[in-house]
């Protein structure tokens, strides 16, 4: 097994409990968009490992981490302490959360950090595969404080017209003014999609959520893929 070194290039809060890292990628590093990596995490005369999703694509020059800070958390508390320049350690990429060539249309659904591998695989399909596919993503997030990333997704949205998203607030705030969608991902999902195949990323309890209602709505189990954090 490979273990890679890499410096940390840059760190940024995008919510008051989320914030994105960008690592140098070495040389070989090789990955599909949706794996995640392991890293190594020093914990006392012990080491412990975290998986991190990666949210870039494959053509992008870094690896780019979504990662959400717990406070009592050994690899949140280790990431966080981080600084640019500072090296981090971790293995090959791994995991079966990826996009295969079968697919009709997309439908993606992420909560939360659950959107690291879900921005990865919907940049690949994008910019990289240049796909002709429709792609939805449904991101389901607390509050209007906890919404990162519209800009990108905006940006995606102007540049592709065959993708579109939909933010979802499961605790909107009562005078927030928010004027999108309201309540859990579960109360949204377009489970008449039938042919198209359905990507879920987030919580266990959401993706078993979702799972049933795409099932008993009679979307084929071959067709939903998913990922636990
Ligand atoms: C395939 C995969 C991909 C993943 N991708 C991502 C990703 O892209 N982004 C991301 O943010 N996460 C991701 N995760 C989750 C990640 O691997 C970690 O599980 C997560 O970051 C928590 O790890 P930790 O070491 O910070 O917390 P741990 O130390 O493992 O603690 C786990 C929980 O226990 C609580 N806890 C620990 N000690 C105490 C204590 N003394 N008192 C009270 N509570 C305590 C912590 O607050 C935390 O909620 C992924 C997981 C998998 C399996």
């Amino acid at each position: 097994m490979t273990i890679f070194t890499a410096k940390i290039i840059s760190k940024k809060w995008l919510s008051s409990d989320v914030f994105e890292l960008h690592i140098e990628r070495p040389d070989h590093f090789v990955f599909r968009a949706g794996q995640f990596v392991q890293f190594q995490i020093p914990d006392g005369e012990k080491t412990i490992w975290r998986s991190y999703s990666i949210a870039s694509n494959t053509h992008d020059t870094h690896i780019e981490l979504c990662l959400k800070f717990l406070s009592e958390g050994k690899g949140s508390r280790y990431f966080n302490a981080l600084k640019v320049g500072d090296p981090v350690s971790f293995k090959e990429p791994q995991g079966k959360f990826v996009c295969s060539n079968d697919v009709q249309a997309y439908y993606f659904v992420a909560t939360g950090v659950g959107i690291a591998p879900i921005m990865s695989m919907i940049r690949e399909e994008l910019e990289v595969k240049k796909s002709e596919k429709e792609i939805q993503l449904l991101f389901g997030v607390r509050s209007e404080d906890d919404v990162f990333w519209v800009d990108r997704l905006e940006e995606l949205k102007r540049r592709y017209p065959l993708f579109n998203y939909m933010i979802t607030l499961s605790q909107p705030k009562p005078n927030g003014g928010w004027t999108g969608l309201r309540g859990r991902v579960t109360e949204h999902i377009l489970h008449h999609l039938v042919s198209h195949s359905f990507y879920v990323c987030g919580n266990a309890e959401m993706v078993k959520d979702v799972r049933e209602i795409l099932i008993k709505n009679g979307v084929a189990t071959k067709q939903i893929h998913f990922e636990i954090f």
